[in-house]
């Protein structure tokens, strides 16, 4: 460490609130630097290291590299630049990550969605972003043909040139890498966009303590729509390691995808703890397993603790870049959500903010917020949205923390420095790993036909975690339940399809008036709740993968 980076932790740390958690403060992990910069520093140094594999296909760092310049050489011919936002909407395996490169090199934005989005919601989504077109394939664009935007192919945008190549100019760290739309409480996803630095900040701070490593191999196994997919691929592309691609009946099949695991030899594996619970065979190959994106229960640790495998528990909102903290997991230690990343910092406010921000100080209960360059600007075109949630932060110390992202969450720092986190000061749950607002999904339901009242409850029956819609018919109209069911898998994705509509005579309520979700997580259904959770990214019932 030089005398001048020294002085200046000196400094930083001599300004710090007491009761302000702050990460390691490591300058040189913020870099001006993008996406494309990483991978193609890698394809440089290891250009015949194996990239990616998918089934029988393997493809090197070189071959992922040229085949990513002469699409995003085609994108560039198309007019496509930095500050633009791509819509990509691709099945899972080797052309949707070379795509994805690609709109990196282009120096554009991609905005990823599911394969199983309805084209109701991609057409919300490119609208909302102002995507000039989307990058897709022969078998999925006739469903996009209405959209009124520019739908490039793989089959063309992989056809040899005869122009030379282009490359991008003009894109600088602070252009956007990613927009990635979550649940809105309003009835409409809400996008999250952010920066090329941000992203490879994230990137260099985890994996100074992850340390995953060139020789590793790696499961890719999360949908790119969901931003832990960072922690598999481009941590892996910084490093050099190997991606090891599922097929997509293997990725939903619980008790055969260990074994995959296992036989193909993968070393590292980000999962959701509920995608972990359904593995009934230990993966001896593994020597790494990040987990994050919801609670993980302690059993979980102590099911796959063993010397030689690390379990580590990564905590973030996609607002703050993926991650911002994280835990070393060991057997019959209480599960916390740990300490910051380098650079990141983590505060507890007063939950009440009508008059200003209060800190609590250690050991009380309030909102985490966090604080670093990972914060992002805010929420696309939602000005009232971003004010309300990304504020200035009053007790910044000019580590990169002048902002503060409030997540919604309760939690505790504990006296030791660590994080506890403790459930939500809203209505946000987390199903499978995903994120849902049930107020988008009342919003949705309560558009519909005879629909009165509605609340939607996330309730756990027989073990399985379930969406449960309770509903007051309007003047007495008959709902078919069938119909509602098809209504809302036209415009919201399946893992935010209830599983069960109840409907009832009079929804009950609290003496203020309003509903009370206390008794409608309770309350006997009439039908037993449907469907059972399952691994795979194409149906109702699968996990955040
Ligand atoms: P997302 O933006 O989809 O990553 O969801 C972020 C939210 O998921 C957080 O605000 C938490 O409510 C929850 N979450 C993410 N990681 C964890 C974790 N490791 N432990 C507990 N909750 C988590």
């Amino acid at each position: 460490m030089t005398s001048s980076s020294l002085a200046r932790i000196v400094e930083i740390v001599a300004v710090v609130h007491p009761d302000i958690l702050l990460g390691p403060i490591q300058p040189e992990l913020i870099r001006n630097e993008v996406l494309a910069d990483l991978l193609e520093d890698t394809a440089r140094r290891s250009p015949d290291q194996i990239a990616l594999i998918f089934a029988d296909r393997c493809v090197t760092y070189k071959e992922l590299n040229q085949a990513a310049d002469r699409a995003a050489s085609a994108l560039i011919d198309a007019g496509v630049k930095p500050g633009q936002i791509v819509g990509l909407w691709l099945p899972r395996g080797i052309d949707l990550l070379i795509m994805q490169a690609a709109i990196a090199k282009a120096g554009a934005a991609w905005l990823p969605l599911d394969a199983d989005t309805p084209v109701e919601r991609i057409a919300v989504c490119l609208e909302d972003a102002s995507a000039p077109g989307i990058v897709t394939c022969a078998l999925f664009s006739s469903r996009l043909e209405n959209l009124g935007r520019h739908l490039w192919t793989i089959e063309n945008l992989l056809t040899p040139l005869e122009t030379p190549l282009q490359s991008r100019t003009g894109l600088l760290s602070t252009h956007p890498a990613y927009v990635i739309y979550t649940s809105g409480s309003t009835g409409k996803p809400k996008g999250i966009e952010i920066t090329q630095g941000g992203i490879c900040h994230f990137l260099r701070s985890e994996n100074a303590v992850l340390g995953v490593r060139g020789s590793d191999r790696v499961y890719q196994g999360f949908s790119v729509a969901f931003d832990m997919s960072f922690e598999e691929i481009w941590i892996s592309y910084l490093v050099g390691a190997t991606l090891w691609i599922a097929p997509k009946e293997l990725a939903s099949d619980p008790e055969a995808l260990p074994l995959a695991l296992a036989a193909n030899g993968v070393t590292v594996l980000h999962a959701v703890p509920t995608l972990l619970a359904l593995f009934n065979q230990d993966i001896p190959s593994l020597r790494l397993i990040n987990l994050g994106g919801e609670m993980c229960p302690e059993a979980l640790v102590n099911r796959w603790a063993k010397p030689g495998l690390q379990i580590f528990n990564t905590y973030g909102p996609t607002e703050a870049t993926v991650s911002a903290s994280l835990a070393a997991l060991r057997a019959n230690e209480p599960v916390t959500i740990g300490s910051p990343l380098p650079n990141y910092g983590m505060l507890i406010i007063h939950p009440a903010t009508e008059n200003g921000l209060t800190l609590m100080p250690r050991g009380d209960t309030g909102e985490l917020c966090i604080t670093g360059p990972g914060v992002a600007a805010g929420y696309l075109g939602r000005p009232d949205l971003t004010a309300e949630k990304f504020l200035v932060n009053p007790w910044s110390s000019g580590a990169h923390d002048g902002r503060l992202y409030r997540t919604g969450d309760l939690a505790r720092i504990d006296t030791d420095g660590r994080v506890q986190c403790l459930g939500r000061t809203d209505d946000q749950v987390k199903i499978r790993g995903f994120r849902v607002e049930l107020g988008e999904i009342e919003e949705v339901l309560a558009r519909q036909p005879g629909v009165g009242t509605v609340a939607v409850i996330l309730r756990n029956d027989d073990g399985i975690d379930q969406l449960i819609a309770f509903i007051v018919p309007e003047n007495g109209a008959t709902i078919a339940t069938g119909t509602l069911r098809a209504a809302l898998g036209k415009l919201l994705p399946p893992y935010m399809v209830p599983g069960f509509f109840e409907l009832m005579s009079e929804m009950p309520r609290l003496t203020s008036g309003k509903i009370d979700r206390k008794a409608l997580k309770i309350r006997p259904l009439t039908v037993s709740p449907v469907g059972t959770a399952s691994v795979g990214s194409d149906t109702a019932e699968t996990v955040a993968e």
